[in-house]
């Protein structure tokens, strides 16, 4: 017996001849991917190995499709199958992207005449609750600010300010995470 030696890689372990098999093994190739029949299924052309199995190794293609329960389906409900799952992957991810983090991005414009505003956007990605936060420029700066759709909208020009100020007051976002857009085009 090897299988103490062998303990570490298991998939080679020899445990001698087995009572259920009669020798010598006869290993059968499939005609499709040259794998031994076994391993047809880890071929990307599966389906391919299938028609081909099924042509010249009926009784093996039998035992290989014996107990795959839903893989013995006709192709068509397999593929509807696929999709299903794929679309479910996406909505997942879709909606992870949603909680997550986007980091934030920072632009002055000129409003009016010659109004300068300097424009947050990306705090409600962190949680933050935009009306607060827009007071607390407010304060900070003794100027307006108000909150549109998403963005905060700051009077002046403090977007370097901001670099410091923001992480100072929410320690969750980095000041690698505040992106300066410069100036806002019309
Ligand atoms: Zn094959």
């Amino acid at each position: 017996m090897t299988t103490a030696i062998m303990d570490n890689s298991k998939f080679f372990v020899y445990d001698g001849p087995r009572k259920d098999v009669n020798y010598p093994i006869e290993v059968l190739y499939c005609g499709e991917c040259t794998m031994p029949v076994e391993y047809c299924e880890y071929y990307p052309n599966y389906e391919r190995c299938k028609i081909w199995l099924e042509k010249n190794m009926p009784d093996q293609f039998k035992k290989l499709m014996a107990g795959k329960g839903d893989e013995n389906l006709g192709s068509e409900e397999t593929e509807e199958k696929k999709k299903r799952q794929t679309r479910g992957g996406r909505g997942v991810i879709k909606a992870k992207k949603k909680t997550e983090p986007q980091g934030l991005k920072l632009s002055t414009a000129t409003r009016g005449k010659k109004k300068r505003v300097t424009i947050v956007a990306g705090l409600a990605t962190y949680d933050i609750d935009l009306k607060e936060a827009s007071k607390y420029f407010a304060t900070k700066f003794s100027c307006g600010s108000s909150v549109t759709a998403d963005e905060i909208v700051i009077q002046g020009d403090v977007k370097d300010e901001l670099f410091d100020i923001i992480p100072e007051k929410w320690p969750q976002i980095d000041e690698d995470n505040i992106d300066d857009l410069g100036e806002q085009k019309k």
